[in-house]
């Protein structure tokens, strides 16, 4: 377990411990690199994370598909890789500490603008473009399709007028 202050990848479990309810186990550890002190959380996952879409069906949540999305939109900008695999990280962190397995997709979107918008501007304004015309109609699937499809043709030289067909 990483030390979350100073990154050590050494940390002493010091006591573990089942929480009240027996539902995880609590483990104090000690950093030996730094001194700092933490606790984590070992808990079951019953079920993985479900994106609920605006048309109500569920699919199951994909980190990929949302790695995709933002490296999309993070197309030619320079921004370092080991940065983007934070990011995604940091996100799939939040989404899994929101309590609920059933996420909205808008929830999705949301994050990823909020993600983009710290990392690069130019990221941001192209997937928030996009997650406009999201929210007035379509549903998370359309959308990551549709946006990959916006910027690409964002992106493509004008040269082909009439290649609109797909
Ligand atoms: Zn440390």
């Amino acid at each position: 377990m990483r030390c979350p202050f100073c990154g050590n990848e050494e940390t002493q479990v010091k006591d573990s411990r089942p929480t009240e309810d027996k539902s995880a186990i609590r483990r104090r550890r000690l950093c030996t690199g730094c001194g700092a002190r933490f606790t984590t959380f070992e808990r079951v996952q019953l079920r993985a994370l479900t994106i609920k879409k605006r048309n109500g069906r569920r699919v199951p949540f994909d980190r990929d598909k949302l790695e995709r999305s933002i490296l999309i939109a993070l197309r030619k900008r320079p921004v370092a890789p080991e940065r983007i695999d934070r990011l995604v990280n940091g996100m799939v962190r939040q989404l899994e500490s929101m309590g609920d397995s059933e996420i909205e997709a808008e929830t999705v979107g949301k994050l990823v603008m909020e993600g983009l918008e710290s990392i690069d501007q130019v990221a941001y304004v192209r997937f928030a473009s996009v997650y406009k015309n999201f929210r007035e109609a379509k549903d998370f699937e359309e959308f990551l399709d549709s946006m990959s499809g916006d910027i690409e043709n964002e992106t493509k030289d004008k040269a082909d007028d009439e290649a609109k067909d797909d």
